[in-house]
């Protein structure tokens, strides 16, 4: 604390990313990372940027990048938003389209980085319970809003809402966004996108950190009608004006438009999750369904902070939430099977 502090700054409770150790022979499962590298399309295309024109601004607007969005998934580039991450496209979501009289709705297991755009933006929020078995119920949203907001799959849970429960949720809630977090659709949900032509109140939001393996790139986007992107635009281009540089420009298009390395390894993590879950469960885990690339179970048998604590002993870090009602799961990303069976092993004889 210094006297020099805004009050804002003062009253703020920051987010906490999970840690990146720089310690050799880790068994990183503690992020959602993608343990597969990104498409060799998008390294090249990376070192076609690497050169003079550096010297030069990026393009503000990222076309190339909006109309390879709008591609992939059928729209037009004025439906797309890009940003430096979608951590970045959220931000400018709570402040262009979530800040209003009425509160804020999310579920109270959620992305922790909501509460904490609240607390930065002043946006006033309420959380809506998950049910007993940690699943979104759309009829509890049907209450007075400004905006609603969930990652479809939930985080840290890995359960997905069917899009009939979206569609009840945007039928019923016309007068405010709901915005769906698709971070991990790609691993086994159903994206909401085709909505957005019958619903004018919906936002997706997607990034390419997880299921394109470019979380060091940082570029996530959305889609929605026009005029939810053009609030997005009038936030960004009053915060920076490039928020993507040229390398991030470069590799995000040949992301999109490596098809096949995208399902290649996005089929790769989706088994691996399989073999995982059953693995978990013959140690008497229970595991919850999940259709990300992480699995949250828990023990009924052991405290889930001693098994995060004795697993990094062994060099496995996982993420474990002080958290009601989740302080005994455990947060698991799927890495190769390799990685997996790794942390099986050491689980095996962490139990007895
Ligand atoms: C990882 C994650 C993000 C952020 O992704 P970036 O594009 O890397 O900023 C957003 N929402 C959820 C739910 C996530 O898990």
């Amino acid at each position: 604390m210094s006297r020099y502090w805004s009050d804002i700054v003062r009253s703020l409770t920051p987010y906490v990313p999970g840690e990146q150790p720089r310690l050799p022979n880790l068994v990183k499962l503690n992020t959602n990372e993608n343990p597969y590298g990104p498409s060799p399309k998008v390294l090249e295309a990376l070192r076609g940027e690497t050169g003079d024109s550096l010297r030069l601004y990026p393009d503000p607007n990222a076309d190339r990048l909006k109309e390879a969005v709008a591609a992939y998934y059928g729209v037009t580039p004025r439906h797309v938003f890009v940003g430096n991450g979608s951590d970045e496209v959220l931000a400018h979501v709570f402040l262009g389209l979530l800040k209003h009289k009425r509160p804020l709705l999310f579920p109270d297991i959620t992305y922790s980085f909501y509460p904490v755009y609240c607390g930065l933006y002043g946006v006033d929020c309420r959380t809506v319970p998950l049910t007993e078995t940690f699943e979104i119920r759309p009829e509890d949203y049907l209450v007075p809003n400004g905006g609603i907001i969930f990652p479809n799959p939930n985080a840290p849970t890995g359960r997905v809402l069917p899009l009939a429960g979206i569609e009840k949720m945007l039928a019923a809630n016309q007068d405010a966004v709901v915005v769906v977090d698709e971070a991990y659709v790609d691993f086994g949900g159903e994206t909401a996108i085709p909505l957005v032509a019958r619903y004018p109140n919906l936002l997706v939001v997607q990034t390419l950190s997880k299921s394109r393996s470019l979380a060091g790139l940082r570029v996530g986007f959305a889609v929605g009608h026009p005029d939810l992107i053009e609030a997005l635009e009038r936030v960004k281009n009053s915060f920076n004006s490039y928020p993507l540089d040229r390398l991030a420009i470069a590799g995000a298009v040949a992301a999109m438009e490596d098809r096949t390395h995208f399902e290649t390894t996005r089929q790769a993590v989706i088994k691996s999750r399989e073999a995982l879950v059953r693995d978990l469960a013959a140690l008497g885990f229970e595991v919850l369904p999940s259709a990300a690339n992480f699995v949250f179970a828990r023990h009924p048998k052991r405290d889930a902070g001693e098994l995060a604590a004795a697993l990094r002993q062994r060099s496995i870090i996982v993420r474990h939430f002080r958290q009601p009602r989740i302080e005994q799961f455990l947060r698991i990303t799927v890495g190769t099977d390799a990685q997996c069976q790794e942390l099986i092993r050491a689980l095996r004889v962490i139990l007895g």
